[in-house]
C-alpha cells in the first residue's frame, strides 16, 4: 500500500526542481484540504485517495505548468466527489483555481465514448471545446495518465474502456499537444490492457536481447560523444529503443515479426544552438553509411505540433540501421512537454516571444486569424467556437454549427425526423425546439407520425444550412398552395418596390413570354410556388422579368389610349424610345414640353389620359373620364386637346386624391391615417368635413406610383368600418 508521505515528499521534490519559487505553504493547504474533503474516500487498492490528486500535481508540477495548475490538480477530485463546492474553493484558492476544478469535472462527467472511428475526431474537438482552459486539458491528461498507471486495479470490463478512451482521446490530445514522452506512456500502458497478448511479445523480445541492446547502444553513443566532444561540440548524447505500441505499429505496418524488425534504436543528440545541429549532422553522416531517402528536416519545417528535430537514419558497422535525432535543448524540453513547456519559457521571459505565440496557435491548429497573442494571454480554447458537438441516445456524435437548435439536431439525423419532429429532450428534459445546444448535450427528437411538419419560423431559427435546405424542400413538396400565396405577396411587394403594377400580369401574351425566359415554370403560379419555398428570391424573379413587364405595360396604355376617341397612330418600337418622356409622360408629335398632371382628376399611370395646351403651362395632363376633359369633343377646343400616353413605368410617384364618404365617428380619421402608414403611402394632405345627418367625408391626396397601387389603397380603406364609399378626387 502507498502512502501518504511517500506521495507528498515526491511532490515536493518535483515542484522545487520545477518552480523553486513556488507558495508551498498555499500547496499545502491546498493538500490539507484535499485530505479532508477525501478523508473517507479510498483508492481501489485501498490507499487513501489524497494519493492520486497528489500524484496528478505531481506530473502536472513536472510537465512545468504553474502554481494555479498545481493547485488544480491538488483539488481537481473535490467537486465531483466531496461536498466542496466551487465558491468554497474560489474563497480559499482564488477564482482561476475554482475555475480549472470546474472544468476538469465537467470533462469528468462527460461521456467520450463512440465506436464510431469517424467520429474521433470530433470527440476530441468537443473534449477541447469543453475545457475552454488549456490547463484543464492537460490536468486532465495528468489525471488519466495516473489513472492508466493504476489501472492494475480496475475491473477487466473498466480497464478496456478506459485504455480505449485513452487511445481514443487521451494520447492522440497529448500529440496533438507535443507532449510526446507522457503519449508514449498512454499508449504503452493502454496496449497492455489492450493488446496484451502482443505488448508481452514484444516485452520478453526486448528483455531477452536487453544486454544486445544495450552494448550495440552504447557503442553507437561512445562513437558519436567521442567525436563531438574531440570537435568541440557541447552534447548529450543516449541511445533508447523505440516504445512497445510504436514497434507494434511497425510491425503491423510492415507485416514483419520484431526480429525483421529494423530501427527500433533511436539516438539522441542535443545540442546548444541551431549550427551545432547542422554540424553535428555531417559528422554523423561522416561516422556511419546514410540510408537514403530517411533524412528530414523538421527544424526548418516544424511538424504542425510544433515538434523541432533534425532526423536521419544511417547504418553502424554491424549493419543495423539506427535513426539518429538531432535536436537543441530547447527543442527537446519542446518534443518532451509540448505546449505545457510555453509555461516554462513564459516564466523565463515575461510575456513570450512572438514565435512563442505562434508555435501555440500552431500547436491547437487555430485556423481563424484569431489574435495569438490575446489567445495565448487569456489562455482560452476558442477554436472550435463555431461548432457545438452534441450526442444522439445512442452514442453517435453529431457537429453543428455554433448556436445550433434540436431543429439542426433532427435535420442532421434524417429529413424524415426533422419533417416529424413535434418536440425534443435535452439531457432528458423536455426542451424548447430552438433552444440552444451546448457541448455534450444528449439530444433526443420526439416525433409523431401525424406531425404537421415543419413551420416556416424553423427557417429562421436553424443555424445549419442542411436543415434549411431540406426545411425548405419539405415546403416545396408539401406545400404548393401555400407557396403560391407566400410567393405571390413576395413578389406582389417586389413589383411594388420598383414600381410595377400587378395588372401589367394580365396580359397572356406576357405571361408565355416572361414564363419563356424563366424557363422552368408553365404558369405564373409555378414561379410563385417556387418563391414560395424559397427556391427563387422574389427580387431576381422581378429582375429578370422586369424589362418584359414595363414594355407590356407600355403596350398596354398604348391600347387603352387606342380605344379613346383620340386614337393615337400605332408607333413603332424605335419611334417610341425615341420619343422623350417628361414626367412619365409621351406628348405625341412634340418632343419635349412643360407636363403637368390636372389637379382635378389627378391621373397616375394605368389611367387612360388625355392632353390639355394651356396657355403658358405647357400640357396638363388629365383621366380620359375627367369632366374637365369632355369639351375635347367641341370643336373649338379640340384643337388645344393632344394625344398623350404613359412612358413605360418608372419608379417615380404620382399625387393622387381620394375622397372618402363616411358614418361620423371619433377615431375615423385616425383609422384612416394608420391605413395610409400602413401601407407606407406618402400622405400629403388629409382632412375631414362634417355633413349634416350624421354623415362626414375625409380628402386624401398622396403619391403613389400607379392605379393597381391606388386601387389597393382604396380597397383597404374602404375596409374601415364606417367608410361607406369612395371617389377619385376631383377638385
Ligand atoms: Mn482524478
Amino acid at each position: 500500500m502507498e502512502t501518504f508521505e511517500a506521495h507528498y515528499s515526491s511532490m515536493q521534490d518535483t515542484i522545487h526542481k520545477h518552480m523553486p519559487s513556488a507558495d508551498m505553504a498555499l500547496i499545502d493547504k491546498a493538500v490539507e484540504y484535499a485530505n479532508v474533503k477525501h478523508q473517507f474516500q479510498k483508492r481501489k487498492d485501498g490507499s487513501p485517495y489524497i494519493i492520486h490528486p497528489l500524484a496528478v500535481a505531481e506530473i502536472v508540477a513536472e510537465m512545468g505548468l504553474d502554481l494555479d495548475a498545481i493547485l488544480g490538480a491538488l483539488l481537481h477530485d473535490c467537486i465531483e466527489d466531496t461536498d466542496a463546492s466551487h465558491e468554497e474553493i474560489e474563497k480559499l484558492f482564488g477564482g482561476t483555481v475554482a475555475q480549472l476544478v470546474e472544468g476538469v469535472t465537467k470533462l469528468t462527467r462527460a461521456n467520450f465514448s463512440t465506436s464510431e472511428q469517424a467520429q474521433m475526431e470530433n470527440l476530441r474537438k468537443m473534449f477541447m471545446a469543453m475545457s475552454k482552459d488549456i490547463r484543464v486539458v492537460l490536468i486532465k491528461i495528468a489525471d488519466r495518465l495516473h489513472n492508466m498507471r493504476t489501472m492494475q486495479y480496475q475491473t477487466p470490463a473498466k480497464q478496456i474502456s478506459k485504455c480505449q478512451e485513452t487511445m481514443d482521446i487521451y494520447a492522440p490530445l497529448a500529440h496533438r499537444l507535443g507532449m510526446q514522452k507522457i503519449k508514449w506512456e498512454l499508449e504503452d500502458l493502454s496496449m497492455q490492457y489492450l493488446a496484451p497478448g502482443e505488448y508481452n511479445e514484444i516485452m520478453t523480445y526486448l528483455l531477452a536481447h536487453k544486454e544486445q541492446d544495450e552494448t550495440f547502444m552504447r557503442t553507437i553513443q561512445e562513437k558519436i560523444t567521442q567525436r563531438l566532444t574531440n570537435m568541440g561540440i557541447r552534447n548529450t548524447t543516449y541511445g533508447r529503443i523505440k516504445h512497445v505500441y510504436s514497434i507494434y505499429r511497425k510491425m503491423q505496418s510492415q507485416g514483419k515479426r520484431i526480429d525483421e524488425l529494423y530501427d527500433i534504436y533511436a539516438f539522441r543528440v542535443i545540442v546548444d544552438s541551431i549550427p551545432d545541429c547542422y554540424n553535428v549532422l555531417g559528422h554523423v553522416h561522416d561516422l556511419f553509411n546514410l540510408v537514403p531517402g530517411r533524412f528530414k528536416d523538421y527544424i526548418s519545417t516544424p511538424k504542425p505540433n510544433m515538434y523541432q528535430s533534425l532526423h536521419t537514419t544511417v547504418i553502424g558497422s554491424q549493419g543495423i540501421p539506427f535513426e539518429v535525432q538531432i535536436r537543441t535543448w530547447e527543442m527537446h524540453e519542446t518534443a518532451e512537454y509540448g505546449i505545457a513547456a510555453h509555461w516554462k519559457y513564459k516564466q523565463g521571459s515575461g510575456n513570450g516571444s512572438e514565435k512563442d505565440f505562434e508555435w501555440v496557435r500552431r500547436l491547437l491548429e487555430t485556423q481563424q486569424d484569431s489574435d495569438s497573442e490575446e489567445f495565448v494571454q487569456s489562455m482560452k480554447i476558442d477554436m472550435f467556437d463555431d461548432e457545438v458537438f452534441v450526442y444522439t441516445p445512442k452514442g453517435r456524435i453529431v457537429s453543428l454549427p455554433a448556436d445550433s437548435t434540436p431543429i439542426d439536431f433532427a435535420y442532421a439525423i434524417h429529413s424524415g425526423v426533422g419533417n416529424a419532429m413535434i418536440g425534443a429532450k435535452v439531457n432528458n428534459r423536455i426542451t424548447n425546439i430552438d433552444a440552444k445546444l451546448r457541448n455534450g448535450d444528449i439530444v433526443e427528437i420526439l416525433t409523431s407520425k401525424t406531425a404537421k411538419g415543419p413551420s416556416r419560423d424553423w427557417l429562421s431559427i436553424c443555424k445549419s444550412n442542411q436543415a434549411r435546405t431540406k426545411i425548405k424542400q419539405w415546403f416545396k413538396k408539401e406545400k404548393r398552395e401555400e407557396n403560391i400565396i407566400h410567393g405571390r405577396a413576395a413578389f406582389e411587394a417586389e413589383m411594388k418596390r420598383v414600381g410595377l403594377p400587378m395588372s401589367a400580369l394580365s396580359d397572356p401574351e406576357l405571361e408565355a413570354q416572361v414564363l419563356k425566359k424563366l424557363s422552368s415554370f408553365d404558369t405564373w403560379d409555378d414561379m410563385y410556388a417556387a418563391i414560395g419555398y424559397g427556391g427563387l428570391t422574389a427580387s431576381k424573379a422581378v429582375g429578370r422579368v422586369r424589362d418584359d413587364i414595363a414594355r407590356a405595360l407600355k403596350a398596354q396604355a398604348t391600347d387603352k389610349l387606342n380605344q379613346n376617341p383620340l386614337r393615337m397612330k400605332p408607333d413603332s418600337e424605335a419611334a417610341l424610345r425615341n420619343r422623350h418622356a417628361v414626367n412619365g409622360v409621351i406628348v405625341e408629335d412634340i418632343d419635349s414640353c412643360m407636363i403637368k398632371f390636372a389637379k382635378c382628376c389627378t391621373p397616375v399611370p394605368g389611367d387612360a389620359i388625355v392632353g390639355y395646351i394651356t396657355k403658358g403651362f405647357g400640357v396638363s395632363v388629365h383621366r380620359a373620364d375627367c369632366p374637365n376633359a369632355k369639351n375635347r369633343e367641341d370643336p373649338k377646343q379640340a384643337a388645344r386637346w393632344v394625344r398623350v400616353r404613359w412612358a413605360a413605368q418608372e419608379a417615380q410617384p404620382f399625387d393622387t386624391t381620394l375622397e372618402l364618404d363616411c358614418i361620423t365617428r371619433d377615431g375615423l380619421l385616425l383609422d384612416v391615417a394608420t391605413v395610409m402608414t400602413t401601407a407606407r403611402v406618402r400622405v400629403k394632405e388629409l382632412y375631414g368635413k362634417d355633413l349634416p345627418g350624421g354623415r362626414s367625408t375625409f380628402t386624401v391626396r398622396f403619391e403613389v406610383r400607379d392605379v393597381a397601387e391606388l386601387e389597393s389603397i382604396r380597397k383597404k380603406l374602404l375596409n374601415i368600418r364606417d367608410v361607406v364609399g369612395s371617389r377619385r378626387g376631383q377638385n
